[in-house]
Parts: structure tokens; C-alpha cells; sequence
């Protein structure tokens, strides 16, 4: 029903200057479940300017847009009439879109509220005036106020357990400024984009935008849980809330907007169904035990730690429309569907002549028609039983043609043609449809997309596609040996090997790879870079410190957070991996041994990580090559080697050895020996999979 959903955090103060902070104005969206990054506007000006923007570029990509705000729509019921003589809400926001001064260092919010008081019986409704300067009418104390005959609260504020009155100007959580100052600009709104735009719950809501009252604190609990350490709550309230909003299943939205009925003091979404929204906002977040293996389990085979990641991981990354020409290698988040069909009507496969088949056996001749069909030049007269006429490849057949004789099996004069039959009806002919239908799923979510995706996507009519973002994955090495390649280095320490490594690794799968540095075996570093890279990356990917040692601080620290998950996997190479979230971060530790980390993000971060890119799961294909080698290996593990493809037979690096770096380099792929004991002679058939299937 809404293709994209807007959460405007508003703010009725002045200027924030440049950098993000809170109590500012932050805009979230989401489509389809997804939250892009929230937005950060330092003043309304700017804000305003910004949504304007937002909803001409949506409408003109013909996407319907709800769009939420964070105050009151209106005002106790009575206040309209006394202040514009009507009961009509949107004469309050015109009368406020009239009155209203603002601009990014000052405003006249406190001094219009006097003047509003002035016209109301007693003193009040508005109180809370927050200038050094005293204001007639306007109370500094909400206990001032007497007989102005106007409800504290609206019915809305009223059911909403903790909801301030929109009378109250200034003090903490006081929201009647922020009504004051947003007013005017929804009212602008309403008057540039016209008939495209409705107001829930005043308007029936068909136009392609709405506008709709919203309170984040409404999910105040998922919100806290969610939050990540030094995250700002405004911006990540509104990527919540948007998310939630954008995951509902349309009937339940609709049951949302449903509710309360038209009253003019307006209605906040989601009010009498938060467990609805509440399970919405939390349905993506991942689960402290989401690394959690079934108890009891000493070593865990690699089938069913894959299968625990399959089961457990959702998508973590947001969505975003990407014109066709820049999707190649990202992931659909939305069905594709045809919208031509392709071809789009009968045409002709080869160059020759069309006419009605089939043709007989035997010499045939046709009198030639004058003119011709050609691609994108089509010939629109109707060709007779017995004529035929000059066609090209790709151009549509005329009516009364549905068959095409090739051109080199004609004889041709100016007046007619000549061919040796039989022919079939339809020969060298396409029809509509053939290859896809309109409306006709063409591409599922999830598929990662190639060069021939963007070649069919085209075919099929379609210019932008709904992707998944680029997944963020921070990469972080750990230990005190660890020096930067390049640098000088003393007794004792070895290059960083893992990180370059790793990075490209990552960069190679499409995501977009964060360079979180190395941390020292010290855990209260390690601890602010993790809150760091909590902060800038959708998934946190360590090497290092992942076992339980005295120095395995990596592993300390999830375990503190309740969520760690040391996975003991029965493979070789392999120490054990530590999973766990960091503020909500995914965090998968390899071991710190570059082949062991390099084996391990194959065999499980490369999965995990296009699960949590928006992809579908990834099945290396492998495949049977003869050996090239002899092994004996014992049971209970399965066993990954350095291998490469020589002479059609998979031979293995010379050594083992889990510290030899230069055999992952000498390899181009893996051989892979099943968890149950196994004696191997040269000629026997191995499973080979090459680098190039983990991609
Ligand atoms: P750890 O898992 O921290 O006990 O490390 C296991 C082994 O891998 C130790 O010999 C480390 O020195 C080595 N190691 C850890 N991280 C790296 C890295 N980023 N590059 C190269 N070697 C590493
Ligand atoms: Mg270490």
C-alpha cells in the first residue's frame, strides 16, 4: 500500500549548527522493512527544503510515500473555533502558516502564544514561556492558568500513557513549541503538492502521499533496547519507528488508519496497537542468542553451524532505489516484475520476407509487396494470401505475415520471390511474450545482480530497482604483536596479515568494507573501538582473541554482554569462532591464525554476511576432481586444503601448516574432505571448490 515510509523527528528550537546532535531534526526512511541511515537537518528551513524534495523525487518515481510527524496534528477540541471561528483543522494550520515568523536564529512562537492566550476567556491554554523577557498572557507556570475553557489534553494524549499536552511551550519534553513551529510548514505541504496529498485522519487517504501523526515513544521500550552505545536516540527513534512502520503487513496498517475516524483534534498512529508495532520494530533486530548452538554439543560439524547462521540471520542492511545502470552487484530487496513484454509484439528473427505460412512443398513464389519492415520502423499495411514482403531482424511483422523465409534461401526480383517449401508456420518468427510476459516475476529479492540481470531488467521496461545498501562490515584485527606492514617492526612482532587480507575478501563479495584498525590485547580499548564500530557498521568482523585465554579479550567482551557464542566447529584449519553482538552489531571473530581466518570467512562469514546483505543463502559449487595427492585423515572433522587445479587433478599445498600464509597464496581454491574418516590415493575423486564459488 506505501512503497516508502518518512519519520520526521521535528524540533521547535532554533539552529543546531553543522554537526549531528540530538533535539534536532532527523529524518528516517524505510521501504519494505528496511531503514536507510537517518538524516540529520540543523534547522526547519533546511528540513523543510529537504522533505519537499524527498516527496517530489518519490511521487515523480511514482512511489506512494506515508510520511510521519512527531506532533500534534491538532489541538484540544474548541480551540480551532475560538482561534479561526471554525471547527476545520487545517484553518489552525493556515492561521499558524499566516502568523508564524520563523527563521534558523529566531522565531516568534512565545509572543503568537500570548497573543493566542489573549483571545481566550482566564489565562492560558498556552503556558511555558521560555524567553528571559516577560510575555502578556503568556504564564511561566502551567499552574497559572484558569478558566480558559479548553481541555488539558486531547482523546489521543489522554490513551497515551506519558504524552505531554500541546499547550506547554518549554521544559523538558515539552512538545506545544514544536506543534507551533511545524504547523505552517505541513500547511505549506498541503498547499504545493494539492490533490497528491491527504491528512490522516482528516482526509480519506488515496493520494499518492500522506500525512500522519506519529510518537516514537509509543515503542519507547524497543527503542531503548535497541540503541547502540553513543548512538543519538533522535536519530535512531526515527530509523525504529520508520522501520516498523514500513514492516507492517498492510492489513494491519490499514487497520491502524483505520481507527479512530475523523475526529479534528487528529489521532497518533499506532495508538491501541503497539504490540503490533513494538513486534514490527523488533522483528529484524537480532536476538542476544541468535549464536546460540543446541546445548550439549561438544564439537559442532560445519553443516550445522551453516545452518544455524541460515536460520538466525536477517537482513540487517537498508534499502534503497538504484537506477538500473548502477545496481550491478547489489542485492534485490523486491521482486522483480516485468513491465513490457519482450518481445513486446510478434517480430522476425532472421532477415528475409514475411508472409502468411505455412508454405507448401515444392517451389513457392509470392508477389513482393512495395516497402519494408524494419526494426523500429514497422510496415503498417495488412499483406495478403500470397504476397510477401522485405523484412529485417527484430522489426515487427506486418499484419497478415506470421512466417519469415530466410533471405539467403530466396530468389528476388523487384516484383516477387521464390523459395523451395516446405515451411512451418511461425518459421523464423518471434512471438510476443516468448521470452517473458508483463507482469511476469523476473528476478526475486535476494538475488544478487549480474550483468544479465541489468541486460533483462532493461528488456523488461525497468529503469531503477528497489536494492539492499551495500552491507558495512568492519573489519578489526587484535593483538599486541600486530604491526602495520610497510612500518618498522621490533623483536617479538609479526605484520598484520589478516586485515588487507580480509578487506578484500569482503570488497570481493560486494560489501563495502570499514577499516576499524588493530586493537591492542587491552579491553577497555578494544571496548571503544568496538562501541566505534558498533556506530558506523551494520556487521563487525574481528581476527584475533577469539579463543578463551588470558588475552582473548574479543571473547571477554561478548561474553559480558551476555551474547557470546564460542563455537567450537569440528573443521581443520579452525580455533574455535567467537559470535556475539556489540550494540547490536553482529560481531564474527575469526581466529587469528591467517589461515584459519581466511578458511573461516569463506566457509562462514561469506554466507553470513550475504544473509545479512539482503541475499539469498550461498552454495559454494563445487566440484569432483580426481586426486592428485595421498591422505589419511581421521573422523569426527571436515578438512579444508590449499589446493589448485593442475592437469585436470586437485593438488594440495606441500605443508599443512596453519601458519603458511604464501600456500593461501599459492592456492586458487579448496579441497574439501567430509567429516568421516577417509583414506586418499592418487585418482581417487576429492570435492574441489574454487576461490571463484565463494563470491
Ligand atoms: P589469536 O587467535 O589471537 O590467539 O592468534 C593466533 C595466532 O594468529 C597468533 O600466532 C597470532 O600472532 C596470529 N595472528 C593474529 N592476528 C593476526 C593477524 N592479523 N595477522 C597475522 N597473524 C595474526
Ligand atoms: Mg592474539
Amino acid at each position: 500500500m506505501w512503497d516508502t515510509v518518512l519519520i520526521v523527528d521535528w524540533s521547535g528550537g532554533n539552529d543546531r549548527g553543522a554537526s549531528p546532535k540530538k533535539d534536532a531534526i532527523w529524518t528516517g526512511v524505510a521501504r519494505a522493512g528496511q531503514a536507510e541511515d537517518p538524516v540529520y537537518h540543523r534547522n526547519r528551513q533546511l528540513a523543510e527544503a529537504w522533505i519537499i524534495q524527498f516527496l517530489t523525487d518519490e511521487h515523480a518515481a511514482g512511489r506512494r510515500v506515508l510520511a510521519g510527524f512527531d506532533f500534534a496534528f491538532g489541538y484540544p477540541a474548541g480551540f480551532g473555533r475560538v482561534l479561526t471561528g471554525s471547527d476545520d483543522p487545517f484553518a489552525i494550520w493556515d492561521w499558524f502558516a499566516a502568523h508564524v515568523q520563523d527563521s534558523p536564529k529566531a522565531n516568534n512562537r512565545f509572543d503568537l502564544a500570548g497573543q493566542i492566550n489573549a483571545r481566550f476567556p482566564g489565562i492560558g491554554p498556552f503556558w511555558g514561556n521560555g524567553l528571559a523577557r516577560d510575555i502578556p498572557d503568556l504564564p511561566r507556570k502551567g499552574l497559572a492558568r484558569h478558566g480558559h475553557g479548553i481541555a488539558e489534553k486531547r482523546a489521543a494524549e489522554q490513551q497515551a500513557k506519558g504524552a505531554f499536552a500541546v499547550w506547554q511551550l518549554s521544559g523538558a519534553g515539552a512538545v506545544g513549541s514544536q506543534v507551533i513551529m511545524g504547523l505552517p510548514v505541513l500547511a505549506r505541504l498541503r498547499q504545493r503538492f494539492g490533490a497528491d496529498l491527504a491528512v490522516w485522519p482528516f482526509e480519506p487517504l488515496t493520494p499518492p502521499i500522506a500525512l500522519v501523526e506519529v510518537w516514537p515513544s509509543l515503542i519507547a521500550k524497543t527503542i531503548a533496547a535497541t540503541c547502540p552505545p553513543g548512538a543519538i536516540k533522535d536519530a535512531h527513534q526515527v530509523r525504529v519507528l520508520a522501520q516498523a512502520i514500513s514492516a507492517l503487513a498492510p492489513e494491519d496498517l490499514a487497520r491502524m488508519l483505520d481507527a479512530p475516524g475523523g475526529t479534528a483534534e487528529g489521532a497518533i498512529l499506532g495508538l491501541g496497537h503497539v504490540a503490533l508495532l513494538e513486534q514490527a520494530a523488533r522483528a529484524p533486530v537480532l536476538r542476544n542468542d541468535c549464536f546460540a548452538l543446541p546445548q550439549g554439543v561438544h564439537w559442532t560439524p560445519v553443516d550445522q553451524a551453516l545452518a544455524h547462521l541460515r536460520q538466525h540471520l536477517p537482513p540487517v542492511a537498508g534499502v534503497q532505489p538504484q537506477p538500473l545502470a548502477a545496481a550491478a552487484g547489489q542485492y534485490l530487496a523486491q521482486d522483480v516484475t516485468a513491465l513490457r513484454a519482450h518481445p513486446p509484439s510478434p517480430n522476425a528473427a532472421v532477415d528475409g520476407y514475411g508472409f502468411a505460412g505455412p508454405a507448401g512443398t515444392g517451389a513457392q513464389r509470392l508477389t513482393l509487396v512495395q516497402g519494408r519492415s524494419a526494426a523500429g520502423q514497422p510496415y503498417d499495411g495488412t499483406i495478403r494470401a500470397g504476397q510477401a514482403i522485405r523484412i529485417l531482424t527484430g522489426a515487427d511483422l506486418p499484419d497478415g505475415v506470421d512466417t519469415v523465409v530466410m533471405q539467403e534461401d530466396v530468389q528476388a526480383t523487384d516484383t516477387a520471390i521464390t523459395f523451395q517449401g516446405p515451411l512451418k508456420r511461425g518459421a523464423n518468427a518471434r512471438a510476443a511474450g516468448e521470452d517473458m510476459a508483463a507482469g511476469q516475476i523476473i528476478a526475486r529479492q535476494g538475488r544478487r545482480l549480474t550483468p544479465a540481470d541489468l541486460g533483462m531488467c532493461a528488456a523488461a521496461g525497468i529503469g531503477q530497482l528497489l536494492v539492499y545498501r551495500p552491507l558495512r562490515v568492519g573489519i578489526l584485527s587484535t593483538g599486541d604483536e600486530l604491526r602495520d606492514p610497510g612500518s618498522t617492526i621490533a623483536q617479538g612482532q609479526i605484520f598484520d596479515a589478516n586485515r588487507p587480507m580480509l578487506a578484500a575478501l569482503v570488497h570481493q563479495w560486494g560489501h563495502q568494507a570499514v577499516d576499524l584498525g588493530r586493537a591492542p590485547d587491552n579491553r577497555s580499548i578494544l571496548r571503544g573501538m568496538l562501541d566505534q564500530a558498533a556506530a558506523t557498521c551494520d556487521v563487525i568482523l574481528t581476527s584475533g582473541g577469539a579463543s578463551a585465554g588470558d588475552e582473548d579479550h574479543m571473547s571477554a567482551l561478548l561474553a559480558g554482554t551476555g551474547s557470546l557464542a564460542l563455537w567450537r566447529v569440528a573443521m581443520k584449519p579452525g580455533r574455535p569462532l567467537a559470535m556475539g553482538l556489540w550494540g547490536g552489531r553482529p560481531v564474527l571473530g575469526l581466529p587469528g591464525n591467517p589461515v584459519a581466518a581466511m578458511v573461516c570467512a569463506l566457509v562462514f562469514a561469506h554466507p553470513a554476511l550475504a544473509l545479512m546483505a539482503g541475499g539469498d543463502w550461498p552454495e559454494p559449487q563445487g566440484f569432483t576432481l580426481p586426486a592428485a595427492f595421498a591422505k589419511t585423515k581421521k573422523a569426527g572433522r571436515r578438512e579444508y586444503l590449499r589446493a589448485r587445479i593442475r592437469d585436470g587433478k586437485a593438488e594440495v599445498f606441500a605443508s599443512e601448516g596453519s601458519g603458511r600464509v604464501s600456500g593461501l597464496a599459492w592456492a586458487e581454491g579448496l579441497v574439501m574432505l567430509p567429516d568421516a574418516a577417509m583414506t586418499i590415493t592418487p585418482g581417487d575423486p576429492v570435492t574441489y571448490l574454487p576461490f571463484g564459488s565463494f563470491r
